[in-house]
């Protein structure tokens, strides 16, 4: 992953860097007696992954909660809830994640079916994207949300349509009526969250997260993981940018000052500009086909957008948008396109997350103005998402456009991979197969979906590693095999060139390396 992206036989560690990179052979001296040796067997050396948009610590948390990622249809997570609450006798709320709206009708569970599954307590469950949620009667009485309650800004409360009852699902915004009446979260539970989601990074080769959105509490949540010896990754965390003004300003600064260590560099802001194409929040250019004229709303007018990014560059964060709608992303280019005009130039490297549906003549923007992409290849499936949920509401000629990796790439811009998990898997090589193939990992029947947009195994590979690294301003330390960077290193069983790429998910991580220490390795079979 240099940018010759050339290849090496043997590589030599010394007191955490690399030392030697060359051809099959060690020059004498290099072995010592204590050194350990390690021939990697038919299978392949890699820069550690870099996971450049993930929700980690948040994630790990989730894991201790009622787990609803694995149920694949709605029989499935009703089965799953039922396990979870009578697992869970003693908690005062049931809460989880994981489930999927395609299971739904319209993806709108009903309140009823979840009363009849939890009948004895609030239960409130995220929706895998975690733009939706889904909550019982009790948990709908106890946030004090009637027909009478009006739909918060940028959030919908799922009705009937001649009641206006609310019917149990809560889009965006509205989903946030509940902070107030949800348990709090205990560090305690932080710490076991991070332990556990590190041990699954750790186990899918992951060196360097980017944690896409943190409160304090996430933020104290590394930071003392750092100070006590249990941080075994790097984490660059992106704060979150709610609120505005003096007071948001203070804020970020303050976190930051009190929460960079070592290995936990808070130097980003996260700003949310729309919401997601299935919820129909997303802000498109031209209306939903499905919604008579609705073409959704951005979360910031391009005044106020362009007020808050110039004032946060202003204070050295870099930022990193969410946006999904093709108007949401040019809303987002045109105030990162400002901010260097007024501002001057310094080495910022914005970026910008998901790009479900980027319009054309904004592609040759990323690589113009130096904007990251920022693409969840897991995403560019063909799956009931994006079949039943997204084509159909932006029509063919529109869907050409989607998840467009190839064409942003081919320009020159930074294309940086992320998992977004727990929205979807971990594992970069899922990831990296789809990219790929434009196919369920595995899947070898399916015609790709989009397949113009496809990508080859070495660009995929560049997006988990060194594009990531730059994208964290980490590339002259990490990202690649080169003499003088940190030995942030994975060890796979296969060489993945060697591979059909239906079969990249496949291949395991046998050992994972972070500063020449041994963070991983794979239970012999
Ligand atoms: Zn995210």
């Amino acid at each position: 992953m240099d940018a010759a992206r050339s290849w090496a036989g043997a590589v030599a560690v010394r007191r955490g860097r690399i030392v030697y990179v060359g051809p099959d052979t060690f020059p004498p001296g290099l072995i010592g007696p204590h050194t350990e040796v390690v021939d990697v067997q038919g299978g392949m050396l890699l820069p550690g992954f870099q996971d450049a948009h993930v929700h980690l610590i948040d994630g790990g948390v989730e894991l201790g909660d009622c787990d609803l990622s694995e149920a694949e249809s709605a029989a499935a997570v009703a089965a799953a809830i039922r396990r979870c609450a009578s697992a869970q006798r003693g908690r005062p709320w049931i809460r989880g994640s994981g489930w999927q709206l395609p299971y739904f009708p319209d993806g709108n569970p009903k309140k009823e079916l979840l009363d009849s599954l939890v009948p004895d307590r609030p239960a409130f469950l995220w929706a895998a994207d975690g733009h939706s949620a889904w909550a019982n009667s009790r948990a709908l009485a106890q946030a004090g949300i009637t027909r009478e309650t009006p739909d918060p800004p940028n959030g919908r409360i799922e009705r009937d349509p001649r009641t206006r009852e609310p019917t149990g699902t809560l889009r965006e915004s509205a989903a946030e009526l509940f902070d107030r009446v949800l348990p709090a979260r205990t560090d305690a539970e932080f710490a076991a969250g991070l332990d556990r989601a590190q041990r699954l990074a750790l186990s899918f080769g992951l060196t360097t997260i980017f944690d896409a959105d943190v409160q304090e509490p996430e933020l104290r949540g590394y930071a003392d993981a750092d100070h006590a010896g249990r941080l075994q990754l790097r984490v660059v965390a992106a704060l979150d940018g709610s609120g505005s003004g003096d007071t948001m300003l203070a804020r970020l600064r303050e976190w930051r000052a009190r929460y960079t260590t070592t290995q936990v560099r808070p130097t980003t802001v996260k700003l949310y500009q729309d919401g997601v194409i299935e919820a129909r929040t997303a802000a498109m250019l031209a209306p939903y086909l499905d919604r008579r004229g609705d073409a959704g709303q951005p979360i910031r007018d391009q005044t106020t957008l362009n007020a808050v990014t110039r004032a946060l560059d202003r204070e050295g964060f870099e930022i990193h948008v969410h946006a999904i709608g093709d108007r949401a992303i040019r809303m987002t280019l045109d105030a990162l396109e400002q901010v260097a005009a007024a501002n001057g130039p310094r080495d910022r490297r914005p970026g910008i997350a998901h790009l479900e549906l980027i319009d054309p003549a904004d592609i040759p923007r990323f690589r113009r103005l130096g904007v990251v992409a920022n693409f969840q290849a897991r995403w560019a499936n063909g799956d009931e998402y994006l079949t039943k949920m997204t084509e159909p509401a932006l029509g063919p000629a529109r869907s050409r456009w989607l998840y467009p990796i190839a064409s942003v790439a081919r320009t020159g811009a930074v294309v940086a991979g992320g998992s977004d998990w727990s929205v979807s898997s971990l594992d970069p090589l899922e990831a990296i197969e789809v990219g790929v193939t434009h196919r369920e990992p595995g899947d070898t029947v399916t015609a790709p979906w989009n397949p113009a947009e496809r990508v080859d195994l070495g660009t995929m590979l560049a997006m988990y590693t060194i594009n990531a690294a730059w994208a964290n301003h980490l590339e002259q330390e990490t990202g690649s095999i080169e003499v003088g960077k940190a030995a942030d290193l994975i060890v796979l069983d296969r060489d993945l060139f060697a591979l059909p790429a239906w079969r990249i998910h496949e291949a395991k991580v046998v050992r994972t390396v972070l500063e020449g220490r041994t963070v991983y390795r794979r239970a012999a079979r």
